[in-house]
């Protein structure tokens, strides 16, 4: 029977090899969390078994009255959390969430105006080396060069020059805030769609810690496993549905809710059956996002992010756009005379876990990279406050001013180690 398989050893030893690589380190991955037990147990449960294509109640398989009632109660929590009225939650990833609104609101080759990858924007913005630079004509906006942050005149020129069917805002690496009142304007003059891709800071969005893009934008995709701190996997919501403004119409004759495309964007357009075990992970997670230990939890990442900021500031680091809002910061490391390469792997070395990043206007290629993200979401989970970061930042100026000073290196190691101790993560 399947209990008596004897134990994959070979896996599970890597299993638990990883789960001391986390539980050492100091995880300042801007995109990284440590998720809750009961999340992980729901991704790791029977769910895993059923095949149920289609949305609740409208199966295109038998024996789905549980996982229908599962996805519902994930969607019910979800639009509780963002106050949508249309959610689903079916994408596999933050990309395929993306995948299903292009297929849903665009026709191939149709012009879109995304933030530049390079510039902190996302592949699935446009990057021709990803479906949406390869299926639609990308156009971008960037950040002032002086300043790091976004000029949203800017973005109206030339959203009013490249006239984009969807115009795209959000980003992997931008520590500010969005104007997504000013973006809708601007969308709105040109009849573009606004989407949102919120996937990095959703959870600080969802209490209400950053402007909310469900007011504004038409469509809002994201992770859910960054600050939101639930199982790795997509969502799309709305707040206001809406006839699509580019004359789809239902059998009916009438035009077709966005609602109704995004649906049949995900399943059948671009996926086929939904992870109901992820979907009752996220529904674990969303529930611990509605409570006010979330709350406490978002705020703290926040004055985390803030702190850790000022701390490299006061080091002589340069940060794009002179600090943060969010949950992060992109450090050009042009002044200290360092690359994103030499820095990540040097941190890797003493246990500190974090990504190399081009900067805007970057000289170096995407391997070498002038600058590093860092983001506090995972370091606040295990319960690191605002003395922690200032620690953190002493730990890795030392180890990059001394990075070839091997002795140092392996000093700092233990004492992470060590230190890391007093944080733990899993029992
Ligand atoms: N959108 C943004 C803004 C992201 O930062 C990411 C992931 O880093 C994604 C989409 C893609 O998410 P996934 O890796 O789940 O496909």
């Amino acid at each position: 029977t399947l209990t008596q398989t004897i134990r994959d050893t070979q896996v599970f030893d890597l299993i638990n090899k990883e789960k001391s690589r986390q539980e050492s380190g100091i995880e300042l991955i801007a995109s990284e969390n440590f998720v809750s037990p009961q999340v992980m147990q729901a991704m790791g449960s029977v769910l895993t078994n059923k095949y149920a294509e289609g949305l609740p109640s409208k199966r295109y398989y038998g024996g789905c009255e549980v996982v229908d009632e599962v996805e519902q109660l994930a969607i019910d929590r979800a639009k509780e959390l963002f106050k949508a009225s249309w959610v689903n939650v079916q994408p596999h990833s933050g990309a395929q969430a993306n995948a299903s609104v292009f297929l849903a609101a665009l026709q191939a080759g149709d012009t879109i105006l995304g933030f530049d990858l390079s510039h902190g924007g996302h592949l699935t913005h446009g990057s021709p080396v990803n479906f949406s630079g390869k299926l639609y004509r990308p156009t971008f906006y960037g950040v002032d060069k002086e300043s790091g942050l976004i000029n949203w005149d800017k973005v109206a020129e030339t959203a009013k020059k490249e006239k984009p069917k969807m115009i795209i805002c959000g980003a992997s690496a931008y520590s500010r805030d969005w104007d997504y009142q000013r973006l809708r304007q601007i969308a709105d003059e040109v009849g573009a769609i606004l989407l949102a891709d919120v996937s990095h800071p959703a959870g600080l969005i969802a209490k209400g810690l950053l402007n909310d893009p469900l007011e504004h934008c038409h469509i809002v995709t994201t992770t859910t496993h960054k600050t939101l701190r639930g199982p790795r996997g997509g969502m799309i919501m709305l707040r206001h549905d809406f006839e699509n403004p580019f004359g789809v119409k239902n059998p009916k004759g009438n035009l077709r809710l966005m609602s109704e495309l995004l649906d049949s964007g995900v399943f059948p357009g671009t996926q086929g059956g939904p992870l109901e075990h992820v979907i009752a992970a996220k529904a674990v997670a969303y529930g611990e996002a509605l409570s006010e230990e979330f709350y406490n939890y978002a705020v703290q990442v926040q004055k985390n992010a803030k702190v850790m900021a000022q701390a490299f500031l006061d080091k002589g680091y340069s940060i794009i756009s002179g600090g943060t809002d969010n949950h992060l910061m992109l450090i050009d490391l042009r002044s200290k005379g360092l690359t994103g390469k030499l820095a990540q792997e040097t941190l890797d070395k003493v246990h500190i876990t974090a990504n190399k990043n081009a900067v805007p206007f970057d000289d170096k290629s995407p391997f070498v990279t002038s600058g590093i993200r860092f983001g506090t979401a995972a370091v606040t989970t295990r319960g690191m406050q605002e003395a922690d970061m200032k620690r953190i930042v002493d730990y890795i100026d030392s180890v990059l001013m001394n990075h070839d000073n091997e002795a140092h290196i392996t000093a700092t190691k233990k004492e992470i180690t060590e230190w890391m101790k007093q944080f733990p993560l899993y029992a």
